[in-house]
């Protein structure tokens, strides 16, 4: 008998900047499928956290596995599986939309022919054919973020990373995002890990896991931490959980 491996599985990670304990022994799991959110203030560890899933920074200790594969056994494995969207913008505005997932894919050696369909398929998923040829300048705060999350969604990965994916736009595009990747959760089986300090964006997601000063202090449904702080609301919850610690 098999069972699929969890998409990320984190062990006990540990970062530390000198005496700034970023990260003080994180654990947590995101089956396929499941859009887990990834709550906390700023300065709570999510940015370090995905810099280490994504093999920019090494964790001082701890373990993280993607799709089963070892990030430091089997790096070039466990990146493979994994698609990101980083809390900076990171599209060169003077190329077009499609050049810009041209080089993403050729980047990552993905078959041209097959590679320029998917892309001009998933543009059009996305209501964003009309803007294929333009440069990414042109697009809106939220059709830009769109075009991140087409790109990380290139080669198909199992698991999809968004860190602060939201930052700077305006609620409308906030909720259409949350909406393409809850969408994604179904129709796809990924799993998610979604950072943010916006209590209305962990509310969309399966399993909520509270990140404050590097250490997870809640992790579950948000019904569950409600009634766990005997508050009505996940904000009002949150904020009692994370503000007892200041
Ligand atoms: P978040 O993304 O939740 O806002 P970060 O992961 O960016 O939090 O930061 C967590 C803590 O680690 C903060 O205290 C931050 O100042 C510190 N930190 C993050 N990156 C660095 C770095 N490269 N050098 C020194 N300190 C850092
Ligand atoms: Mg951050």
């Amino acid at each position: 008998m098999t069972t699929a491996a969890p998409a990320l599985v984190c062990r006990q990670v540990k970062k530390s900047f000198g005496p700034v304990h970023a990260l003080g022994g994180v654990s947590l799991q995101v089956a396929p499928g499941e859009m887990v959110a990834l709550l906390g203030p700023n300065g709570a560890g999510k940015s370090t956290l995905f810099q280490i899933l994504t093999g920019l920074f090494v964790a001082d200790a701890g373990e993280v596995e993607v799709l089963g594969a070892d990030m430091r056994r089997n790096p070039v494995a466990a990146l493979a599986r994994l698609g990101v969207v980083f809390q900076q913008m990171a599209l060169d505005l003077n190329l077009s939309v499609r050049a810009n997932l041209r080089f993403h894919a050729d980047l990552h050696g993905l078959p041209r022919r097959s590679a320029h369909l998917r892309i001009d398929a998933m543009l059009a998923h996305f209501g964003l054919a009309d803007q294929a040829s333009a440069p990414a300048r042109s697009l809106s705060g939220g059709n830009r973020r769109k075009v991140e999350l087409l790109r990380a969604l290139l080669h198909e990965p199992a698991l999809l990373l968004m860190d602060e994916a939201t930052v700077g736009l305006d609620p409308a595009s906030r909720n259409r995002l949350v909406d393409e990747v809850v969408a994604l959760t179904a129709s796809r089986g990924i799993g998610v890990l979604w950072a943010t300090h916006l209590v209305a964006e962990a509310e969309r997601a399966h399993r909520v896991v509270v990140l404050d000063k590097g250490l997870v202090l809640f992790d579950g449904a948000a019904a569950d931490l409600c009634l766990q702080q005997g508050q009505s609301s996940l904000e009002a919850a949150f904020l009692q959980l994370t503000g007892a610690r200041q």
